[in-house]
Formats: C-alpha cells, structure tokens, sequence
C-alpha cells in the first residue's frame, strides 16, 4: 500500500511544500484536498476517486477546485467527498459560491457523521473520530487487510486527548506536527501541535511507527521541526520509526 505525499505543509504552500493532501494509490484514496491536489495527475488510473477531509480550512479543501483539470487529463470522471455535515455544506456554499469559482466539479457529498458505524471503501474500513481544533476536525482510522492506518491533522497533541482510544494498535499514524517545541505557546494558540508532545504521547500509547506532516511553511526545510533536538531529548521515548514527510515522500506502508 503505498502512500504519496503529495501536500505537507500546512497553512500555505511554500517553494518546496503543498498544502495537506496524502494518496493511498491501490485504495483509491485521498486524505484532504489542500494545494497538492494537482500533484495527482500522473497517479489516478480510474475514473472513480474518494476524499477522506478532515475540516474545511482552505489548506484541507482549496484542492476541491483544482479537480476540474484532473478531469480532463486523466480518466477521472467522479469524485467523492467525504466530511462532517456541516463542513461538506460550508464548502458547497463558500467555496463553490460562485463569487469564488465558477462551477463545481463533479463532486459527490457523503456525510460522515449522520451514523456511528464505520463503513467500506474498497476492502478499507473506515472510521472517524473528532478532534479538538478552532472550528473542529476530524481524524480517520482506515482498516485495510494488510496495514492499519490513522490520519490525524489540525489538533494539540496531548497526552489524554480523547483520540489516542481510537487508534489504538494502528501500524501507523499520520500525525500533523506543525511546530518545533520552542514555538509551543504558538501551537496551542493556533489548534496545533509541536515535536516532543506529538512524540512522547505516540510513544506512551503504542504507536510504533510515525509520519510527521503539516510543516509551518516559513520553517527552515533541513529540520523545520526540531526533529533531532527533541528525538535526542526524549531518547527512546519516540515511536521506533519516524518519518518527517515531504511532497516527493513514497511511504511503503505494506512493509512493516
Ligand atoms: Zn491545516
Ligand atoms: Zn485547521
């Protein structure tokens, strides 16, 4: 199962990052739909694809516009979209209001949140959990036959969030990891998280193997996190495997 960073910033796209959008290739699945969206040009195949949002900020859904292009060269002919209720309506008439952009793309709306049970894309299960963050998101566990993956963008990390229940036992975490620990105060103010807490938590409740994303886009790119200053400080309280993704990261998610 391979998983495409197409978009790791978060925010707004700088000269090496787009915006938040991930692309699980054999499933058909795309989490958010922020400014990477057009990286998929080369990578759809069929005429059907499903968008897994998290919340409505412009850097998880601008992408939704861009799909019109992707229509036209490549055999994509339909797209679901995935959300809460109230986000799904606030993109139909904010984003596509026609003071915005002029026609919507062939977008199909699923509301996630009209039921409690998980349901099947493909042979994935899936499931979504809220998450505290300035206007809300939500988090996605997906239950493919080989890998166990969760999705976890736009919150404050801490140690007794009401999340870590629900991914319990998965094979990997996506998890937004927007500043380094000096720009903590930032963090909390914004709805976001910084290194050592997004660390030290995965550790204390399982997780064995992590990838950062959702990088402030004015951070220096050789270590826009403070990854190796808080890995050497936290020692081997860290997921055993962490990677700090880019917009050209293929993650084999298979091989564990
Ligand atoms: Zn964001
Ligand atoms: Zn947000």
């Amino acid at each position: 199962m391979k998983l495409h960073c197409l978009g790791t910033a978060g925010y707004h796209p700088s000269p090496t990052r787009h915006t938040a959008s991930f692309f699980l290739e054999e499933a058909n699945i795309l989490l958010d739909a922020g400014t990477g969206v057009f990286r998929l040009d080369h990578l759809l195949h069929g005429p059907e694809l499903n968008v897994l949002l998290s919340h409505a900020h412009l850097d998880h859904v601008v992408g939704l516009t861009f799909f019109w292009d992707l229509v036209s060269a490549t055999p994509l002919e339909k797209i679901h979209v995935y959300g809460e209720h109230r986000k799904l309506e606030d993109i139909r008439q904010h984003l596509f209001h026609p003071s915005l952009f002029p026609a919507q793309p062939p977008l199909q709306w699923h509301a996630i949140d009209m039921t409690e049970e998980p349901w099947h894309l493909g042979d994935a299960k899936c499931e979504w959990f809220p998450l505290e963050h300035p206007g809300g998101s939500v988090g996605y566990r997906l239950r493919f036959p080989l890998v166990d993956l969760a999705y976890v963008t736009d919150t404050t990390s801490q140690h007794d969030s009401d999340y870590w229940s629900k991914i319990q036992g998965v094979d990997w975490l996506i998890h937004e990891c927007n500043f380094p620990d000096s720009e903590r105060e930032m963090a909390e103010r914004t709805g976001h998280s910084w290194t050592s807490a997004v660390l030290e938590n995965a550790y204390k409740h399982g997780i064995q193997r992590i990838i950062l994303t959702h990088v402030n886009p004015l951070a220096d790119d050789r270590d826009p996190i403070g990854l190796a200053a808080a890995t050497a400080r936290l020692g081997s309280r860290t997921p055993s495997q962490i990677l700090l993704a880019s917009d050209s990261t293929v993650v084999d998610l298979s091989r564990l």
